[in-house]
């Protein structure tokens, strides 16, 4: 059973044979046939985020069902599966009222461990860990059954896989999280994976005007084919800000979303809101990312300003709607997929991420 191991930070992964446990009570055991390469991994491997290693990152993917352990219902042996990188305990104060991407029915354990504590990867008898709990760079997992989302078998892998991440992130963020509505303006800043989710959801949402922002004129290119009206390069503008306002009769747009999370991106997204809109943090920053937010336009201008984890998405509801969705030619996940690569790639994969040089790549594990 090979994975892609982070054995230290800064470092490529090593593609290492592990021993793995089955599955235990409520847990199943998923053969990975697509896994999307994304910025939160790197983040772990870069210790902006820090885990104890070894450790296992991965957590856009798609698979399917091999084995299920004593007391599993909602999903069985070859079943397509989305993972879902966050827990769904189906009873905690957050499950219960719909936001299970809040949910804190596990938080007496370690996200990285199963939900007993233990591992199921070993590495010369040493435990090794998972990334949020399903760590799926790798050609099996072994994780909790209810982050597994059951979805139809005609969605092609690669499209499932970044279901589970990107797409529900920046679609979400604007159906779910923001609910713009028709005939809004809506900015977008970083126009990478999530960012151009978030343009292709304010096309399905009807919004008049999709003004994306990027450094980079190939990723601009991209926005504008998935629906975005107009472009800013920030690299080049003189004023960003004052771009959006030109476009947009002098206000600022009505909600604008941050895909990048850093704090020149944060205050932007807040500078750019017309009075009475809405910015949105969505790109996940370093843990210790803080922004100051001019409090008084806050209030004089009526602005508001929410983040959105995972967009904010019911995965178990959420996933097979946005399959649906995808399969009935409403969201193009073709187009977003830029790149394949094979496993042995994986470290190629996130060289290319970083260079900007790709919307989406994907692992194929077959
Ligand atoms: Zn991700
Ligand atoms: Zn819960």
């Amino acid at each position: 059973m090979r994975a892609a191991v982070l054995t230290e930070i800064n470092k490529p992964l090593e593609i290492l044979d592990l021993e793995q446990e089955g599955p235990k009570a409520g847990e199943a055991r998923v053969q990975v046939k697509a896994t999307g390469v994304c910025l939160s991994d790197w983040h772990v491997m870069n210790g902006d985020w820090p885990f104890p290693l070894p450790f296992v990152p991965g957590h856009e993917a798609a698979g399917v069902v091999v084995e299920v352990g004593e007391g599993v219902t909602g999903v069985k042996p070859g079943q397509h599966v989305i993972f879902s990188f966050r827990p769904n305990c189906g009873h905690c104060r957050y499950c219960s009222r719909g936001r299970s991407v809040l949910c804190n029915g596990h938080d007496d354990t370690p996200r990285f461990r199963m939900h007993d504590g233990t591992a199921r990867l070993k590495l010369n008898g040493e435990p090794v860990n998972q990334m949020a709990r399903i760590g799926t760079f790798s050609e099996h997992v072994v994780c909790p059954a209810e982050q597994l989302v059951p979805v139809r078998e005609d969605l092609p892998w690669a499209w499932a896989a970044i279901i589970g991440c990107s797409v529900a992130t920046g679609v979400g963020s604007v159906i779910r999280h923001a609910k713009v509505e028709a005939g809004s303006t809506v900015l977008v800043i970083g126009c990478g994976g999530v960012g151009l989710n978030v343009v292709q959801g304010a096309k399905l949402a009807g919004a008049s005007t999709i003004i994306g922002v990027d450094l980079k004129d190939n990723k601009l290119e991209f926005a504008k084919h998935f629906g975005a009206t107009h472009t800013i390069n920030a690299q080049k503008s003189n004023n960003v800000i004052e771009e959006i306002r030109d476009l947009t009769g002098g206000l600022g747009v009505d909600y604008a979303f941050d895909a990048i999370g850093s704090q020149q991106t944060a205050l932007q997204v807040v500078d750019a809101i017309a009075p009475g809109g809405h910015a949105v943090f969505i790109g996940m920053p370093k843990v210790d990312e803080v922004a100051p937010i001019n409090a008084f336009q806050m209030v004089f201008r009526e602005k508001q300003l929410t983040g959105a984890y995972y967009g904010s998405v019911h995965p178990a509801a959420d996933l097979p709607v946005l399959a649906d969705m995808a399969m009935a030619g409403r969201l193009n996940l073709d187009d977003l997929i830029s790149r394949t690569y094979k496993f042995e790639e994986i470290n190629e994969g996130f060289e290319l991420l970083l260079k900007g040089d790709v919307a989406r790549g994907v692992i194929m594990m077959d």
